[in-house]
């Protein structure tokens, strides 16, 4: 279906695709950016682990073993990629070189191919140039088009508060469009604090010592979660299963998520399928613990959505 929407400006954000989008303003526009891929492993673990660990591989590319969760994280991968973004995937091979790169400095017996719980590869996108990805900065590029979309696109998770003032300077530069009072307040947000920031510890004891009294305390591993991942936003979980305690219970016995957080994800963070719940609100999916019951709950209770 076509159809047509008044904007003042269109922004093209939509990383791995920027390319694709550009062509469809300006059939001729030269590609802007390179792709490349990298991919992920996420693996039980056999013995407790601290550390933090980065193995050089060779001059510019590093191997991470980071301790996630109660969990491994191995990765990543870096090479070209020139196919279509939508079929971005992990091969058999890519496992291969993930584990025979972290051999460098974990044990074997922690890089056995049956503790691997979620495999995932993403598309880096990075400026265009000659050389290998690997050797490419992870720089933003932000261009301009002949009808005038704005393209932004790579940088990192990290650096999006500074491309976000990028493009508000960019706009207030654009002929004819000068910044409006409403967008003058978005200048300051790398100096506005990120929301539910709070100490992890003090959130994780408040959450242990005022936890739903009569009725059992919140559990540690529990507590120590929700005040990881949501910060002092914790509290409005904590309320929910307060407040209802079969909110309370475990979405799988061996994660420390509570039924609280799939209702917390339905009306606060905009979850619309399991698969946003499992795989991209909570860490279900990446522990390898989405079973078809835990799918069935998440179903039913995104089902009794508000109206
Ligand atoms: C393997 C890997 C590891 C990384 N590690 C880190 C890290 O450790 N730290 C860090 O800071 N950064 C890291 N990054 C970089 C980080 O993921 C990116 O910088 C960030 O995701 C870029 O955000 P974005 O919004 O520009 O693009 P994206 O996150 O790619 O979002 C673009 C969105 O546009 C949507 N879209 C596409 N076409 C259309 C269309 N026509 N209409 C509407 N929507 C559309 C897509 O579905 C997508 O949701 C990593 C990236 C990869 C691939």
């Amino acid at each position: 279906t076509e159809f047509g929407i008044d904007a003042r400006l269109v922004l093209n954000a939509t990383g791995p695709w920027t390319d694709h989008l550009r062509a469809m303003e300006d059939k001729a526009a030269a590609p802007s950016v390179r792709l490349s891929k990298g991919a992920h492993l996420v693996l039980r673990r056999t013995s407790p682990w601290k550390a933090a660990l980065a193995t050089p591989i060779d001059k510019y590319r590093i191997t991470f073993a980071l301790p996630w969760e109660d969990m491994l994280l191995l990765g990543t991968t870096d090479e070209e990629y020139e196919g279509d973004p939508r079929e971005v995937s992990v091969t058999d091979s890519d496992v291969t070189q993930i584990l025979d790169e972290a051999a460098f400095s974990v044990r074997d017996q922690q890089l056995s191919r049956d503790l691997i719980t979620y495999s995932f590869a993403g598309l880096r996108v990075l400026p265009g140039g000659p050389g290998d990805t690997s050797k490419a900065k992870r720089e933003t590029v932000v261009s301009e088009g002949p009808g005038g979309m704005l393209s932004v696109a790579g940088g990192k998770w990290t650096t999006f508060r500074h491309i976000g003032r990028t493009v508000i300077d960019k706009l207030s530069k654009l002929p004819g469009r000068p910044l409006t009072e409403d967008m003058e307040p978005m200048r300051s947000l790398p100096r506005m604090p990120l929301p539910g920031i709070a100490n992890p510890q003090a959130v994780a004891h408040r959450l242990l010592v005022d936890g739903p009294a009569p009725g059992p305390r919140m559990a540690p591993d529990t507590a120590r979660h929700l005040a990881t991942h949501y910060g002092s936003l914790a509290f409005d979980i904590a309320r929910l299963a307060n407040e209802d305690p079969s909110l309370a219970e475990r979405i799988h016995p061996d994660a420390p998520e509570i039924r609280a957080q799939i209702v917390y994800a339905r009306d606060r963070e905009w979850a619309e399928t399991a698969e946003d719940v499992l795989r991209r609100r909570t860490t279900l999916t990446v522990r390898g613990l989405d079973t078809t019951e835990v799918r069935d709950d998440v179903a039913k209770l995104l089902a009794d959505r508000p109206s």
